[in-house]
């Protein structure tokens, strides 16, 4: 979402400019159409004085009144069609603002929720931390201590039951011979996995 709203904000930016150039170029015609007609109301005002004596001066005077009209009209119409282009390039940036207040509010909802379940995690985190502690603390240190250093050594896993035959730390059977072993144990020593030399827990099940 975060990719979306990025390139998102990168068009709203390019259309952004465009709208801001398309209003440069709208005043800048204004000011062209401004200029030409200042200039045709000054002819105007020479031909209505009648200070213009000749007739071949005041015919020229009419000819660069209508080819000012005529000039007039032209940046009129280049003007309008640049306001037109205007209108579409704001529209187009009114639709990507839209878009980015949409992705913004459902960044919004998408963070709340994310920050509600790490909250729930770290909650969990905390109350299984809390059960453990309880568990580890009934247990004798010797063993606590053995228990954390064959965890360390195989991938978090320190224990597994036996059960069925099975060390359920490495899911292998044991063969007859380590269960005869293994059962001819005094009930307090500790059990370790033939297999995979991970501690195992005596159950009910165990097979032994
Ligand atoms: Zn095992």
């Amino acid at each position: 979402m975060e990719q979306a709203r990025a390139e998102l904000a990168s068009r709203a930016v390019a259309q952004r400019t465009e709208v801001d150039d398309l209003a440069d170029e709208i005043k800048k015609a204004e000011s062209d159409v401004a200029l030409v007609r200042s200039r045709r109301a000054r002819d105007q005002q020479r031909l209505d004085s009648g200070a213009v004596g000749s007739a071949k001066d005041l015919e020229a005077l009419q000819r660069e009144v209508v080819s000012l009209d005529r000039r007039i009209a032209t940046l009129e119409d280049a003007e309008l069609e640049v306001m037109e282009r205007l209108e579409v390039a704001q529209a187009e940036q009114q639709q990507l603002d839209k878009e980015l207040d949409r992705i913004d509010a459902e960044m919004a909802t998408v963070g709340e929720s994310l920050d509600q379940q790490l909250g729930a995690i770290a909650t969990e985190v905390a109350v299984v931390g809390t059960e453990r502690q309880q568990a580890a603390d009934l247990l004798p240190g010797d063993l606590l201590a053995l228990y954390e250093r064959v965890r360390a050594q195989h991938g978090g896993v320190g224990a597994g039951a036996l059960r069925q035959r099975r060390c359920e730390a490495c899911r292998l059977e044991l063969n007859a011979a380590d269960l005869r072993e293994l059962a001819g144990l005094p009930a307090d020593e500790v059990m370790r996995c033939p297999e995979c030399n991970r501690l195992l827990v005596r159950t009910a099940e165990s097979g032994l």
